[in-house]
């Protein structure tokens, strides 16, 4: 059944076939789409728990270290302190200095800038008064702790460091010095060495102020200036943490940059790996997924196709042989089967309305004698004629001309009544005697002379009782009509065609 629909509409099949295989793709291509969506959002969340622990190991660190210098401004402030001698008093406050690895320095410089005390530098009389760490609380007393760019440390042969310092006040809160610890910039190149975030990716530690701290890998200071003027740049100082993506303005790499600022610093962790460092196995698997989505999808397709025309094929295959069970092969009319069929249908719908069925029964007047005279081949050349003149008046839709047998024929003229069958007979009748009457214009040059008897009758509803009834009446009115003298019509008696 489903073979049968799909033979007859080879089209809508392989429409179908194409959709599906068009939604198994689309599939395929949605799901490649999540695919990527996920790895850049798994690349995000790992990015923010790195970004997160780069941010407080810097936080712990600073906050050790500002400790360090609250105890220092505190103990310069204690009395006993500030009576003891110079060298007892260096002693107690700077030989636990260098506890922390990474700082390489702390000192307490005058109002002017100049060292007063201090550890891990070579003795010298040092004056920072131009450094911005002095400067700071020279100008405000309201800056609390502050953290200062990356300087060239002059007391430790221009090592890279950054300093934390806080302003010392004089009992009138008058500016008395700054306390300060120096750390090195190495501390926070050590953190993010750690860190991978594949090969064009990137880890750094930048100031608020866009200038570079630290980074993995290292990047020459001439090229990390341009981090600051960077257009996206200002995302990162305007918010605590965040996440966006955006082209590298050294390299051009599109990376995905996760920021997260160390708590009351200036500081900001960046983790930024490449987009397609991140996308890598996605792309691996997009080839391998698109491919076979793309390959099979094609297949299917062709499959599907070449199934709908095989099956079309089948369907008209099956058409034709319907059609030459259905057909007489001599006069290319329907056969007696397909007659039978026609009248079976046909008179079962008469019993369902108020029309009429009207049946021709047609003979060839004295065939055999035909035969007789110009042979079997003339006589099968006159049928194929007659076929073709009674084929030409019965042509409304669910007429039927068929060979009954022999040179006999049956027309069913359905919905219509006697007057009008009579009208079809009369009409076949003629054409046949016009055409050997004017054997050229009908295109039969050689046609003899042979004429055609009709008997006609017709039913309604339940009249006659039998379609066998119908039928017998047309035969003896075929019957009337030879015996007439032939080629002539006889129409069944109304009796008789009514079954009476
Ligand atoms: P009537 O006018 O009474 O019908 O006489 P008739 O000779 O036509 O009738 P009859 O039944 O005696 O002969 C029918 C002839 O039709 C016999 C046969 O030679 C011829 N005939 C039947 N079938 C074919 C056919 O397929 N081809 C040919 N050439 N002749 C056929
Ligand atoms: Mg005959
Ligand atoms: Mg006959």
């Amino acid at each position: 059944m489903a073979a049968a629909i799909a033979g007859r509409h080879p089209l809508i099949v392989g429409a179908l076939g194409t959709l599906l295989a068009a939604g198994v793709l689309g599939v395929s291509v949605l799901t490649l789409v999540a695919a990527r969506d996920t790895a850049i959002q798994h690349a995000h969340e790992t990015s923010r728990n790195v970004a997160a622990v780069l941010s407080s190991n810097i936080s712990r660190t600073i906050e050790s270290s500002d400790q360090s210098l609250q105890s220092l401004i505190a103990a310069l402030d204690k009395p006993a302190v500030q009576h003891m001698s110079a060298d007892v008093r260096h002693e107690l406050l700077f030989n636990r200095t260098a506890a922390s690895r990474y700082v390489t320095g702390m000192g307490v410089l005058g109002e002017r800038g100049q060292l007063i005390d201090g550890c891990c530098s070579s003795p010298r009389r040092w004056d920072f008064s131009d450094r911005d760490y002095f400067l700071v609380h020279r100008q405000s007393a309201k800056v609390g702790l502050y953290i200062s760019g990356v300087y060239r440390a002059r007391a430790r042969a221009g090592v890279e460091t950054m300093a934390l310092s806080r302003r010392i006040d004089n009992a009138d809160g008058s500016f008395k010095g700054v306390a300060l610890v120096a750390i090195d910039v190495a501390y926070f190149s050590h953190l993010l060495d750690d860190l991978d975030v594949g090969p064009h990716g990137f880890t750094a530690v930048v100031r608020a102020d866009g200038t570079l701290v630290a980074r993995n890998p290292y990047f020459p200071p001439a090229l990390a200036l341009k981090l600051g003027k960077s257009s996206t740049f200002p995302r990162m100082t305007n918010q605590e943490s965040g996440f966006y993506a955006a082209h590298s303005p050294s390299d051009g790499v599109l990376r995905l940059y996760t920021f997260q600022r160390v708590p009351g610093t200036p500081l900001i962790a960046v983790v930024a790996p490449a987009l397609g460092d991140v996308l890598a196995s996605w792309r691996t698997l997009s080839w391998v997924v698109g491919v076979c989505a793309t390959a099979i999808s094609f297949a299917f397709c062709a499959v599907t196709w070449l199934l709908a025309f095989a099956l079309r094929d089948r369907a008209l295959a099956e058409d034709r042989l319907t059609e030459l069970t259905q057909t007489d092969s001599l006069t290319g009319l329907k056969n007696r089967r397909a007659l039978d069929e026609v009248l079976e249908n046909e008179w079962e719908r008469l019993q369902r309305n108020d029309s009429s069925l009207s049946v021709l029964y047609v003979d060839a007047d004295h065939f055999k004698q035909y035969n007789d005279q110009y042979g079997h081949a003339e006589g099968d050349k006159a049928l194929k004629h007659l076929a073709a003149c009674i084929a030409q008046r019965v042509r409304r839709r669910g007429d039927c001309a068929a060979r009954y047998g022999g040179e006999e024929f049956v027309v069913v003229l359905p919905d219509t009544d006697a007057a009008n069958a009579l009208l079809v007979a009369e009409g076949i009748r003629e054409d046949l005697e016009r055409s050997w009457q004017a054997p050229r214009e009908a295109g039969m040059a050689d046609l003899r002379p042979f004429t055609v008897s009709i008997g006609c009758a017709t039913g309604w509803r339940a009249r006659p009782a039998s379609l066998d009834e119908l039928t017998k009446a047309a035969d003896l009115a075929l019957y009337e009509a030879k015996r007439a003298g032939r080629n002539c019509i006889r129409l069944a008696a109304a009796e008789t065609s009514l079954g009476n």
